[in-house]
């Protein structure tokens, strides 16, 4: 039901040299909450073929809102460049990147003095 057009997104593809070194262990500790609370789109980029994807906060939370402490460095080890166009292949490189539109985290309206302490 989602668009998976952002046509208002100013996602970019990173530089190569961003992407050959880029390691699992810089995404560190975040997690889905993580994302949701800042307003980050979860970019993936496959290192393979040129194919970048961008998963929204709502495209998080529709996915992983039962999920909210998954890491985003384990989600990111089992994604796989598939889906129409994709190559298939397995390695991802992911980013956070601030999500073009605007949008607020439900949950965090709720939770309003709910600070990080992380
Ligand atoms: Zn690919």
């Amino acid at each position: 039901m989602a668009n998976p057009h952002y046509p208002t997104s100013t996602l970019e593809r990173p530089a190569e040299r961003l992407l050959k070194h880029f390691k699992i262990s810089q995404v560190g500790n975040d997690t889905i909450r993580t994302y949701l609370q800042r307003g980050f789109s979860l970019a993936i980029c496959c290192r393979d073929c040129p194919r970048v994807i961008e998963w929204t906060p709502p495209e998080l939370e529709r996915r992983f809102g039962a999920r909210l402490d998954l890491r985003i460095a384990d989600l990111a080890l089992r994604l796989s460049c598939s889906g129409e166009g994709g190559c298939g292949r397995r390695d991802v490189a992911v980013f956070p990147h601030l999500y073009d539109l605007p949008w607020r985290w439900a949950e965090s309206a709720q939770h309003g003095t709910d600070l990080d302490t992380d």
